[in-house]
């Protein structure tokens, strides 16, 4: 018998594993990659427990942008990522002879997608009735095909609610589970001001892949244009910027000081360049006027000096 696990590399899925494990239940572990979640995990879980990854791309942000179900309290569509993870999960089961699957959900523990009306909606909307076991919380749920044809014992699955942690962290730490991540790294779509920065930038049409890597790096400021400009906070984030530009975009930093990237994306004219430049100069080290080489595809573009942006204009132009 086998079974796919929806597995993050956080504390429940590693629970809900091991629980399918102990029962001699064969696994397949299975991370999903979202534009908005840092990957948790590098590999299989356990020596032996086969695993597998998807990543989501274009088709994801699109339901990110409309979710039937609507969003949570911020730009998170809880319940329609679930069905579509879920759906995807559910294609692979003939691929891999898997006969059900295993999430690491709690009751109650998320206000959006883990009540039992959400449970039961998800489970209808993915044709998948019966065939998703919970086991951390499956004693409050009714029992499921796996438990009714004896592949798993139910008497021996959990019956965790609730937001506290403290009882998975006490099962983790009886069953010797350690090195699981902090939950609070999870999910951009959560967090307040990533989604504010989310909702402006799809307002103004951006929504491809890139437009999303390039909303989790630096500064953003939206000039009166329209124009977009990002600055990096670190090396790293310089790298990131550069990479990411694309053949219209513009890079600019600070000669003779240390400066961080700075990326001009749409810009309409001489304007937006002189304003970016300021933006560059204000976070460089750099005092007074300040020359800002500038560039787009490698070709040089003359620029005046320029002293630093004004607080007043940053605090206006500046996003989240
Ligand atoms: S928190 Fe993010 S990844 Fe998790 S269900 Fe909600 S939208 Fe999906």
């Amino acid at each position: 018998m086998k079974a796919i696990v929806l597995y993050s590399g956080g504390l429940d899925s590693n629970l809900a594993l091991r629980i399918i494990l102990d029962q001699g239940i064969e696994a397949l572990a299975l991370t999903f990659i979202t534009p908005f979640t840092s990957p948790k995990v590098a590999g299989s879980p356990l020596p032996g427990v086969e695993y597998k990854s998807i990543t989501f791309g274009q088709e994801y942000i699109d339901l990110v942008k409309s979710p039937s179900h609507g969003w949570g309290r911020n730009m998170n569509p809880c319940i329609d990522c679930r069905i579509y993870t879920l759906r995807k999960a559910k294609g692979l089961m003939d691929e891999v002879r898997a006969s059900f699957l295993v999430t690491g959900e709690v009751l109650g523990q998320r206000p959006m997608s883990q009540r039992r009306d959400t449970l039961r909606l998800i489970e209808k909307e993915t044709g998948l009735e019966g065939l998703i076991l919970r086991p951390l919380s499956a004693k409050l749920l009714p029992p499921t095909i796996p438990e009714k044809e004896e592949w798993v014992r139910r008497d021996v699955l959990l019956d965790l609610r609730g937001r506290s942690r403290k009882p998975q962290m006490e099962l983790a730490s009886q069953w010797g589970i350690a090195g699981y991540p902090n939950p609070a790294g999870g999910c951009k779509l959560t967090d307040p001001g990533f989604s504010h920065r989310l909702r402006e930038t799809l307002n103004f049409g951006e929504d491809s892949l890139g437009d999303m890597e390039l909303l989790k790096l630096g500064r953003h400021f939206r000039l009166p244009s329209g124009a977009k400009a990002i600055v990096g906070r670190n090396e790293e984030e310089n790298g990131k910027l550069s990479s990411l530009a694309s053949s219209d975009d513009y890079l600019l930093e600070v000669v003779g000081f240390p400066s961080p990237l700075t990326l001009l994306r749409k810009a309409k004219g001489k304007k937006d360049l002189l304003d970016a430049a300021s933006l560059c100069a204000r976070y460089s080290d750099g005092e007074g006027v300040v020359e800002v080489r500038t560039w787009r595809e490698g070709k040089e573009i003359d620029l005046p000096k320029v002293s630093p942006l004004e607080e007043d204009k940053i605090l206006e132009y500046r996003l989240g």
